[in-house]
């Protein structure tokens, strides 16, 4: 086993083992204000590198994704990274920017790996969660992570489009992007840990570790985009991640008018309204899809 880093790279490590095979790519600080992740991979590093882990097979590949903002603790500087995983880009991005350059130059790692995780945090306290598309979610619910939000494909070629679980999938990689909670509780940090641990794990990269409980996941598949249009948009109350709505409930208000659900729903990472610039996503509306049998570990769907 070896650790190294990209000679040509900021802020990327690669671990390798004997046996090439699998690549698992995790990427952190993807928006630089969530810090879980970047805890997170640190501490696998540091366990590889102070000998209290082996790596048995494959390569591990940890990077810090928008080094900028993270030092900047925020979101992003410029643009946010996790739109500018795209193979085309809108005369609104400045290509001279710091994450323009930044993502061309990590986009290969998503091209080329056969298992991709990419850390996410909330800043407000909500449950764990994973979004992955439906070809990775059988997979991905073996990390005992209950609940799983799919069908973010289905409008990536909108203002939604060009995450970095999204281009590492349309490369061939089994990917999912892990929330691990609000950024602010180091619950979010052991998370996003046991669940970097707990995919190595799975994967037969490392051993010692009990593998993860098998929950049945909860799979939710988001079926429409709700953006923020007027600037009086407010939510009807308080509103959570995963709250259920009955069909036709009003769950918010904006230019005077109520938005209501045209079937039962359930509210997906309701942002904060007064965060969320006109025209930008404000939050999600999914429902509910039968739960998928357990099944032995797959291998690489290509
Ligand atoms: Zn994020």
């Amino acid at each position: 086993m070896s650790v190294s880093k990209d000679p040509n790279i900021q802020g990327v490590v690669r671990i390798t083992s004997d046996l090439p095979v699998p690549h698992v790519v995790m990427f952190s600080g993807t928006h630089g204000d969530e810090v879980s992740g970047i805890h997170a991979i640190e501490k696998v590093l540091f366990d590889f590198l102070g000998g209290k882990r082996e790596l048995l097979r494959g390569t591990l590949t940890l990077a810090r994704v928008n080094e900028q903002a993270i030092a900047a603790e925020r979101r992003y500087v410029k643009h946010n990274m996790n739109r500018m995983f795209r193979e085309n880009y809108g005369p609104d991005i400045d290509k001279d920017s710091y994450e323009f350059r930044r993502t061309q130059e990590l986009k290969k790692f998503l091209e080329s790996c056969d298992y991709f995780l990419d850390f996410h945090s909330a800043p407000i306290a909500d449950e764990p969660f994973l979004v992955s598309e439906q070809k990775a979610v059988e997979f991905y619910s073996k990390l005992g992570i209950p609940r799983i939000m799919t069908g973010w494909s289905r409008f990536s070629s909108g203002t939604i489009g060009g995450d970095a679980e999204n281009y590492a999938n349309a490369h061939g990689a089994i990917s999912a992007t892990l929330e691990s909670g609000s950024h602010f509780e180091k619950s979010s940090n052991d998370v996003a840990y046991r669940t970097a641990i707990s995919l190595l794990s799975l994967l037969r990269m490392i051993e010692g570790d009990e593998l993860p409980q098998a929950v049945q996941a909860d799979v939710f598949e988001m079926y429409s985009v709700v953006t923020k249009e007027f600037n009086d948009f407010r939510y009807a109350g308080e509103m959570k991640n995963f709250q259920f709505l009955k069909k036709d409930q009003a769950f918010a208000y904006q230019n005077g008018h109520p938005l209501n659900v045209p079937e039962d729903s359930y509210l997906l990472i309701p942002m904060k309204p007064r965060d969320t610039k006109v025209h930008e996503e404000v939050c999600y509306l999914g429902r509910k899809v039968p739960q998928l049998d357990s099944a032995p570990v797959a291998g690489r769907g290509r």
